[in-house]
């Protein structure tokens, strides 16, 4: 045996470097809730021990791995506790955590059902599960990427093989440069990631038309422009500040008429489709053609879980379509047909566990868990003289105070305090702060604790 061989093996047979970790995993769950939620500067300074040259000789691996526990974990982001409001993150449920693991251990390929049968089962049941809960028709198919990025990629490649198709042209075989023109249709305030599946996909940004969006973010439908079998239109369940969604129902019906593609930015929002709490807002989103969705988020299991949906299978397939004369393709679900990578993990694990453990009544519970934990957030901070400017009408609040120059330093306060975290934005041209609840940890003990921070911050803040 080879000498590096010798060394793998006997690592592998003691386990030593797993129940390290295993160990380390365990103080960080116990140690996290009386952690700050973002590292202070004194930690963060100890980064620069992994500044060093590329090392020539191995090392000890288990020094290598305290290395990482002791620096590492303290420059984390305590993101699965209760009180980071940051972006639309979310937290990871224990038994996706725990079956994680587990598939962390069989290192699967997720690309064909003959590299894995597990994988390549479990994506089907979770395509079953994803349609019966979103009620999307039977047919649609579901494609398994990191994140609503590359979900929404996925969706407009299918929807520019459609739509040039019906004009006589195959995109595969012709390209681009030479091709009918497609019209984008999206709402002011479309995700960024938006613009840039259009770019990647040659549209060209001046090919968007931008359709203007209503105090809360929503597309107003009566600006539409005229529609036509040329034109992909992106909607939102759930504005990323807002948390609003647009009205499915109508611009879906405009757009069948004409013969329109209509995808859905669906990141986070989608999965209020769950509960009978949120049928104003989703309804009509089954009309759509294609959805993004990401488990990551309102779902909470762990990185990275993205979900394309697409009505029409064969759009989907052949926009991400990929041969080789290697490739052995079975009667099976062979993942790589429905998403643009080939290797990929397999992330349909951890979704089928989180779907699996919860159940329909176990979604809707979570969903209207964070919900409720919002309208408590948005509740106190009003009742403390902030200004709430959005209908808390998922998980999203946008807060502001009396002036743009007191926001932001209340914001920095709450940022360095360590006690809980949010972002800030801009919502109708104003600096806001915006705060998501997408943790299943977050307690209303959690809330009352981070307004009482905004409270101090900005009692702080107005002194300066
Ligand atoms: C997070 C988000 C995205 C991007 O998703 P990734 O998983 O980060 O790629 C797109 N749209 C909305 C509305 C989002 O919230």
């Amino acid at each position: 045996m080879n000498k590096l061989q010798e060394r793998l093996f006997e690592q592998q047979n003691s386990k030593a470097l797993l129940k390290q970790a295993q160990q380390a995993a365990f103080d960080y769950i116990v140690q996290q809730p009386k952690q700050r939620v973002f590292p202070d500067q004194a930690n963060i300074e100890k980064l620069s021990v992994f500044e060093e040259s590329l090392p020539n000789a191995s090392c000890d691996p288990a020094l290598l791995l305290a290395l990482l526990d002791t620096v590492g974990s303290a420059n984390t982001v305590a993101q699965t506790g209760g009180r980071y409001f940051g972006f639309v993150n979310g937290n990871a449920l224990p038994v996706t955590l725990a079956t994680k693991w587990l598939a962390d251990v069989w290192d699967q390929n997720a690309a064909l059902y003959v590299m894995s049968p597990i994988a390549s089962k479990l994506e089907s049941v979770c395509q079953t599960w994803l349609n019966q809960l979103f009620k999307l028709p039977e047919q649609t198919v579901a494609g398994f990427v990191s994140g609503t990025s590359i979900a929404t990629l996925s969706g407009l490649a299918a929807a520019r093989f459609r739509q040039l198709q019906k004009m006589g042209w195959d995109v595969n075989q012709q390209g681009l440069f030479s091709a009918p023109k497609l019209r984008l249709i999206l709402g002011r305030q479309t995700h960024g990631t938006v613009a840039k599946a259009i770019s990647l996909l040659g549209f060209g940004q001046a090919s968007i038309e931008w359709v203007e969006c209503d105090e809360q973010g929503r597309m107003i439908v009566e600006q539409l422009p005229a529609l036509d079998p040329s034109c992909i239109l992106v909607l939102q369940a759930g504005n990323v500040n807002s948390g609003a969604f647009d009205d499915f129902t109508r611009v879906c019906q405009l757009a069948e008429q004409a013969q329109a593609w209509v995808h859905i930015d669906g990141a986070f929002g989608l999965w209020a489709k769950a509960s009978h709490v949120f049928d104003n807002q989703t309804k009509g989103m089954e009309l759509a053609d294609s959805w993004s969705v990401d488990a990551h988020k309102t779902l909470n299991t762990p990185y990275d879980c993205g979900i394309v949906m697409c009505k029409d299978a064969e759009a989907l397939t052949n926009a991400l379509h990929q041969q080789g004369s290697y490739i052995q393709f079975s009667e099976q679900r062979d993942g790589l047909m429905y998403t643009p990578e080939m290797s990929k993990r397999a992330r349909a694990i951890e979704l089928w566990a989180a779907m699996k453990y919860l159940g329909r009544f176990g979604i809707a519970e979570l969903v209207e868990l964070l919900h409720e934990r919002a309208k408590l957030f948005a509740h106190l901070l009003t009742k403390h003289k902030f200004t709430v400017l959005n209908e808390v009408v998922f998980n999203q609040v946008v807060i502001c105070c009396e002036s743009e120059q007191l926001t932001q330093q209340t914001l920095t306060l709450v940022q360095q305090s360590g006690e809980c975290w949010c972002g800030g934005s801009i919502w109708q041209d104003k600096k806001v702060i915006r705060i998501s609840l997408c943790s299943w940890a977050t307690t209303e003990q959690d809330i009352r604790r981070s307004v009482e921070v905004f409270v101090q911050a900005r009692r702080q803040a107005s002194k300066v």
